[in-house]
């Protein structure tokens, strides 16, 4: 597969573009970043502080899922900046224990207020099936619920400020590094959203749903965020982002603690430990692109000097190519056949030479057995919403 000449990021990477010398977007973004002014950009971020703190009843919202990035900005906002936060989670139905351990140690450790949302079972289960039927992509409920929520909640509390945390360059080139990235509706619909919004997705679950339900899922009207002058941006925008070294100081400070991810090596403890769908999702980032998790986290390791190509590559090589033991929850929360979720697949599939079969299923995460806590979505439905979906796209 045609790749990076420095990392490992394949042409199917979303956002991608390669250099005469065939290094990407990626690589030469991150060089970027040695040459921003980190006094400059942390001067912009004192200047939006000073208008803020102590004047309302939170000085900012952290959007958290207990994960590495929203543990290190909470950690930050809190003991660096002497933000009073209130700390909000989208619960997307998939926290594993470890994650909820770590949270409760976290919140409890740093003395803050918390707040968690937990969205409609009924509805999270359609729309996980309708947007891998239609994008390829499960997620749609989770990305765009993390997104909004915090928002509204924004504006429910007039806190002005929203501090998320790593910069969507780090993985991406929507953004570079030259710029602050504003998390706003424009991220929201390049990003986040596959570009469809509540109102599209509630017509194409048929209206079934009250508008209400889609309200978390929604970016919230301009006006009411003027209104209250809403700053919305990544803490990683004025803090150069180091994921390694992040991970060890909310290792040391807070007593965070890693775990294994399917489809990821055991060194990356800290890598998206929050959702016991990821291995799900990196498989599918497998099928359709080529690549998934390893190469991407080999490849950061390899702009930053702490790997070389050939040892990724053997990583990647013995990572990628399992299916995860959580696809048969997939299939039961969505209730398709592994059949059927193949022909998905094939529909939205962007690689263009034809993958070996993989049948080795990877070993199960330690916690596996107590992943099977939801409703399954009854057969007869799925079936029914399936046949519609191949009568559309035949
Ligand atoms: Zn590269």
């Amino acid at each position: 597969m045609l790749r990076c000449k420095r990392c490992l990021l394949p042409y199917t990477h979303e956002t991608i573009r390669c250099d005469s010398n065939g290094i990407c977007s990626n690589c030469s973004n991150n060089d970027q970043k040695s040459k921003v002014d980190w006094q400059e950009k942390s001067k912009q971020l004192n200047l939006i502080l000073e208008n803020i703190r102590g004047k309302y009843d939170y000085d900012c919202i952290i959007p958290f899922s207990g994960g590495k990035d929203s543990t290190f900005t909470l950690l930050y906002a809190v003991k660096n900046l002497k933000l009073k936060p209130l700390v909000v989670s989208f619960d997307h139905g998939f926290y594993r224990k470890q994650l909820i351990s770590n949270r409760e140690k976290v919140l409890k450790k740093l003395g803050v207020d918390f707040l968690c949302f937990t969205p409609n079972w009924k509805l999270v289960q359609r729309l996980m099936l309708k947007s891998f039927l239609d994008k390829g992509d499960f997620c749609w409920h989770c990305h765009t619920g993390i997104f909004s929520y915090p928002l509204w909640i924004a504006i429910e509390k007039k806190i002005p400020l929203v501090l998320w945390g790593e910069p969507s360059s780090e993985y991406t080139s929507y953004y570079d590094y030259s710029e602050v990235e504003k998390v706003d509706e424009t991220r929201f619909n390049r990003i986040i959203n596959l570009g469809i919004n509540a109102q599209d997705m509630s017509a194409r679950l048929d209206f079934e749903f009250d508008l209400r339900d889609f309200k978390p899922y929604t970016f919230p009207p301009l006006e009411e965020l003027n209104k209250l002058g809403l700053v919305s941006v990544p803490l990683g925008s004025y803090i150069p982002w180091d994921v390694k070294s992040q991970v060890k100081t909310i290792k040391e400070d807070l007593d965070w603690i890693g775990d294994t991810v399917e489809g990821v090596p055991p060194e990356y403890d800290y890598e998206k430990i929050e959702c016991y769908m990821q291995g799900v999702r990196d498989y599918i980032k497998f099928l359709k692109r080529g690549y998934a998790r390893t190469t991407h986290l080999t490849s950061i390791d390899i702009r930053n000097g702490r790997k070389d190509r050939t040892e990724s590559l053997l990583l990647v090589d013995k990572y990628e190519r399992k299916k995860p033991a959580s696809l048969s929850l997939f299939l039961e929360y969505i209730g398709l056949e592994e059949s059927e979720f193949m022909e998905v697949i094939e529909k939205h599939k962007i690689l263009e030479e034809d993958q070996e079969v993989f049948l080795e299923i990877g070993p199960k995460p330690r916690d596996f057995e107590s992943w099977v806590t939801h409703p399954r979505m009854n057969r007869l439905e799925s079936l029914k919403i399936f046949s519609e979906w191949k009568k559309e796209n035949s």
